[in-house]
């Protein structure tokens, strides 16, 4: 299985503190069932300063302490990156990486809100050839205050990723059901763990597929999974027209 969002290199950001961690979440990324993993450290995040870190080489020197230890896990060069104005030049000076090398480049906003300059950046960046996934929608307090904003990007070209920890429930009742909400409306096409640590920020990866193959729809389900698989292979990912998505009278998303 492929997991395509994952703070896996050490001493880069929040993930890892060491090399050795580094290895015990690859160990607990193989337990889970994932085979393939791309590596996204942030990029231009306020709090890490990780402009400098060069993630191919790194991702390289893990691959080959993977291979040491006889852990059968590859991992791939990505970034999470902040979205900034001067996107599209950064990716073009090979600042920015793509998630391994395909048309699909991850992004984040800031948890509050969406830059004014969203739908600019993206439409640079579709009219570019690239796709931008939105990480973790389901998380952003504008989106979830307005998933017409949600709507907007996604009806433009962009697709997005949700947390499995946010899909069994670590951040509350509302993100789980926001989250699956955003899957069965077309709002969300891909689902990834953002992992970072093994206790303390883990994959919750097997649990996370237990629940969805419980809760949605057999073609779903898989679609998801394969969504994941065609990202890392640089194909097209399968989108279903979107809808907006909005509270009913319970207060429950729908
Ligand atoms: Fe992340």
């Amino acid at each position: 299985m492929v997991d395509i969002h994952c703070h896996l290199l050490p001493l880069v950001d929040d993930g890892p503190s060491s090399v050795e961690h580094a290895l015990q979440l690859a160990e607990q990324a193989v337990e889970e069932g994932i085979t393939r993993i791309i590596a996204t450290p942030h990029l231009y995040h306020p709090q890490f300063e990780t402009g400098d870190i060069d993630v191919p080489l790194t991702v390289a020197e893990l691959n080959v302490l993977l291979k040491q230890r006889d852990i059968p896990l590859t991992v791939y060069p990505g970034h999470e990156v902040r979205l900034i104005g001067e996107l599209i030049e950064e990716m073009e000076a090979g600042v920015a990486l793509p998630l391994a090398a395909s048309r699909y480049i991850l992004i984040e906003f800031p948890s509050t809100g969406i830059p004014s300059y969203a739908r600019q950046v993206f439409a640079e960046l579709i009219s570019d050839g690239h796709i931008p996934i939105i990480a973790h929608p389901e998380k952003n307090k504008a989106i979830i205050q307005n998933p017409q904003l949600l709507f907007d990007l996604i009806s433009n070209g962009a697709i997005s990723q949700v947390t499995c920890a946010s899909l069994i429930g670590k951040y509350g009742k509302d993100v789980q059901r926001f989250a699956v909400a955003l899957l069965e409306n077309g709002l969300a096409h891909l689902v990834a763990s953002d992992a970072h640590h093994t206790t303390k920020r883990p994959f919750y990866w097997e649990q996370c597929r237990k629940f969805l193959s419980e809760k949605l729809e057999d073609w779903l389900y898989e679609e998801i999974y394969e969504n994941n698989e065609a990202v890392l292979l640089n194909q097209l990912v399968t989108i279903n027209p979107p809808n907006p998505v909005e509270k009913n009278w319970k207060g429950q998303w729908v």
